[in-house]
């Protein structure tokens, strides 16, 4: 179906060497590798596109300005946007959710409100909302996950109340791979007016996103996570509820007059765009939306499945008991467990060492560990440019990892 190898040649960075072996990179879920096109975007915009936008007259501005519009108008494209100017640039999910939590806040909730989340949600999405509660008296309610790491639906829609004011719930969960309905959890809030935020950071390089269909009121995520630069990501908020919400920062950019008496705010999506974009950024994330596009996203979902599903089985096949977190029917390609009583954190040390990048710990989602009742945990998480022999070469570096921590 795919041609990895060809793929592979792409992402030069997986050709390297760590303490002599060959890398595996399984840490795709924290960020991913960066295609030589999208690099080749930053430095092309470097040398041959840079000037300030949306400012100047001159020529370079007027082109810096054009290809910064035109990646926002990929970014609505790939997400199925009716609007481009229904999409922010932001520095990432983070400061997306932010964004919406603290003009919400400023502009709909008041004392006694109540924002529904999940238990399995980053802090991203945790804690933007406690800011707001702390302000202002707000309730945050957590829909509770199941043992197989699914949400509980039937807590989630009786949670409801007159004062519910927002729902904000990840598409996938970075810790479990589990991908919540969001259709369904979406079209219970707007039963109840609610707008629903998603957080799409670990959805939108696995699946094809469509907000429209979706009807989701705002959706977030970061470039880096889906093979584009670090640094930028996007918002997308429908018109409607970008138009209500006040701006977020002040500052050049966002104004369409300013007087001592009084400033006019600048239209969307400028509003919510203080200061000098990352302009260089936006089109190298474009740029790797194409990439991903050429690839094919519905070929992509088929892989990553086929490699998560062959993962899933070596792991469970050692010679020792495994736990793995999250177990819905429907995951992305993420695979968390503890095997034995091995502590995550020599698990990944070690395996560190033989060249294989796994990330360890509470994965920033320190409510769902204490939900799960544990510290932490081993996290792989694959990306498309991943092989079926690397997840060979994981098994075996797993054995090995537990034949020198396990006394038999
Ligand atoms: N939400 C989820 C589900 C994530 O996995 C992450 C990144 N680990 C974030 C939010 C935060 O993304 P960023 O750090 O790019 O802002």
């Amino acid at each position: 179906m795919l041609d990895i190898q060809a793929i592979r040649k792409d992402f030069p960075i997986l050709g390297l060497k760590v303490y002599d072996k060959p890398l595996i990179y399984f840490d795709n879920a924290a960020t991913t590798q960066k295609p030589t096109v999208v690099v080749e975007k930053i430095r092309d915009g470097y040398y041959n596109v840079n000037a300030n936008i949306h400012r100047g007259v001159h020529f370079l501005s007027q082109a810096a300005t054009e290809a910064h519009e035109e990646a926002r108008r990929k970014v609505q494209q790939f997400i199925n946007a009716r609007y481009s100017h229904e999409i922010i640039f932001t520095r990432g999910t983070t400061e997306a959710i932010n964004l919406v939590a603290s003009t919400f806040a400023d502009a709909f909730l008041s004392s006694g409100d109540e924002v529904i989340i999940s238990a399995m949600e980053h802090h991203s999405n945790i804690v933007p909302w406690q800011i707001q509660a702390a302000g202002k008296d707000i309730a945050v309610k957590v829909v509770p996950v199941d043992e197989k790491g699914e949400l509980c639906m039937d807590a989630y829609r009786r949670l409801f109340s007159e004062k519910t004011k927002l729902v904000a719930v990840a598409h996938v969960s970075n810790v479990l791979g589990t991908v919540n309905p969001v259709e369904d959890i979406i079209a219970t809030a707007h039963n109840h007016n609610v707008p629903v935020l998603i957080d799409g950071a670990q959805a939108v390089p696995h699946m094809r996103i469509d907000v429209e269909r979706l009807d989701v009121d705002f959706y977030v995520f970061s470039a880096h996570k889906i093979y584009g630069p670090t640094g930028i990501g996007a918002l997308y908020g429908k018109e409607e509820w970008l138009d209500k919400l006040p701006p977020y920062q002040g500052g050049g950019e966002m104004i369409a007059s300013v007087s001592f008496e009084k400033t006019v705010f600048n239209e969307l999506p400028f509003k919510f765009e203080a200061g000098t974009p990352d302009y260089i950024g936006s089109t190298a994330f474009a740029e790797a939306l194409r990439y991903v596009e050429g690839i094919g996203m519905e070929r992509i979902a088929a892989y990553e499945q086929e490699l998560l599903r062959y993962a899933t089985e070596k792991v469970q096949s050692l010679d020792i008991p495994v736990r793995i977190f999250g177990r819905a029917g429907h995951k992305s390609s993420v695979l968390s467990f503890l095997a034995g009583d091995i502590h995550h954190y020599d698990m990944g040390m070690l395996l560190d060492r033989l060249g294989i990048a796994v990330r360890t710990g509470h994965h920033c989602a320190q409510p769902l560990m204490q939900a799960l009742g544990i510290e932490g945990t081993v996290r792989a998480s694959f990306a498309f440019y991943n092989t079926k022999e690397e997840i060979d070469a994981f098994a075996d570096g797993l054995e090995r990892v537990i034949k020198m921590l396990t006394k038999r």
